[in-house]
């Protein structure tokens, strides 16, 4: 075992706090990682502050959170072949699964149906807690390791593990590209990914936002189109017009409102997390044979296929960079959705403490 700096929530809801605990020796197919960046997710909150316990068997505190690592290899087990030294990595929200499955014989780790080892607040094969990206090293199996692009700002890049994953996998499932519309829903920290890699696709993008407040944003984004959901008049404008909706709220609203934006054929997918229940009616569906749909991150293959699609199109996130002592404040800010459009923990401020 080897120590390692981090910061963790103690118990459930307690501000992040600096935290040593204990890494892994690197087995023969690991890859040692010096964390250089880590992405704030929504989902890093929600953890931390046990707001889950619902949808899991248990929460594991102290809690290390962070799934958007972007690092640079620093060792290699001895059988390790796919990384060396130097090479700049990443790690999303899952460090392992069965690899024998169905799923993930298909390369759908993330929906493996044994048992998908999350980044933090999971436990491993060996039943040890996993420990995320908040902290200066990470040791992962070479098979769940990414590739980064080597020609975009390694910090921009850290939030496609998460934020980028969660809104490619889907647009490329229902194939998004030239000829399809595509409305993104919620223009925060997944949305605005979604606008960039829609438009990267070749598709019409439409931004479905509150209000007009960052339509030039979504311009500057990549969106042909701008509406706020806060005018009803947008719905009577946008009925039956979309292929695609990709719905990144979490807060409640009818979803009903916005299955009937979808012509025949058309699909929402969900990827926000709204925490209540939210009622359909059959004829939102049943009217234009469209499909309300679900979709979690992506598998490794698609992953990397993702950070080599952004890295041929140059995109990136937009990001804030804070240091690791300003977490608990880029929380609240979080929160209030003060961000454009996602916070970066620069993990050398580290050291600082
Ligand atoms: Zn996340
Ligand atoms: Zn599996």
């Amino acid at each position: 075992m080897s120590k390692c700096k981090g910061y963790a929530a103690t118990t459930a809801g307690a501000p992040l706090a600096p935290y040593s605990f204990e890494r892994r020796e690197p087995r023969e197919h690991d890859v040692v990682i010096e964390i250089k960046y880590c992405g704030i997710c929504h989902s890093d909150i929600h953890q931390t502050r046990d707001e889950w316990s619902d949808y899991q068997e248990e929460s594991i505190f102290p809690m290390v959170p962070g799934h958007e690592i972007a690092g640079v290899v620093t060792a290699v087990g001895n059988n390790v072949t796919k990384y060396k030294v130097g090479d700049k990595v990443g790690v999303g929200c899952f460090v392992d699964s069965c690899r024998t499955c169905a799923e993930c014989q298909r390369g759908l780790e993330q929906y493996c149906s044994v048992q998908t080892v999350w980044t933090y607040n999971a436990r491993d094969k060996e039943g040890a807690p996993t420990y995320g990206g908040y902290s200066e090293k990470i040791i992962v199996d070479e098979n769940y390791v990414l590739r980064m692009p080597t020609n975009l700002p390694l910090d921009a890049c850290a939030p496609l593990l998460c934020a980028g994953i969660t809104l490619y996998s889907p647009l490329r499932h229902w194939q998004a590209g030239p000829g399809k519309k595509v409305a993104i829903l919620g223009l925060g920290g997944l949305g605005h990914m979604g606008v960039k890699l829609a438009h990267a696709l070749g598709a019409e993008v439409t931004v479905l936002s509150h209000s007009l407040k960052k339509q030039s944003d979504g311009k500057r984004l990549g969106a042909d189109h701008f509406y706020a959901t806060s005018d009803p008049e947008t719905f009577t404008k946008l009925a039956n017009s979309f292929d695609l909706v990709i719905n990144t709220v979490s807060a409640k609203m009818d979803w009903n409102q916005y299955l009937g934006l979808l012509k025949v054929d058309g699909t929402m997918v969900v990827v926000g997390l709204p925490e209540k229940d939210i009622p359909i009616g059959a004829f939102s569906l049943t009217a234009r044979r469209r499909s309300l749909a679900g979709s979690q991150i992506g598998g490794i293959r698609e992953t990397q296929e993702m950070l080599d699609f952004c890295s041929k199109h140059g995109v990136a996130c937009d990001i804030e960079v804070v240091p690791i002592q300003k977490v608990n404040e880029a929380y609240e800010r979080v929160l209030k959705s003060d961000v454009r459009y996602r916070f970066v923990i620069d993990m050398a401020s580290l050291s600082k403490d």
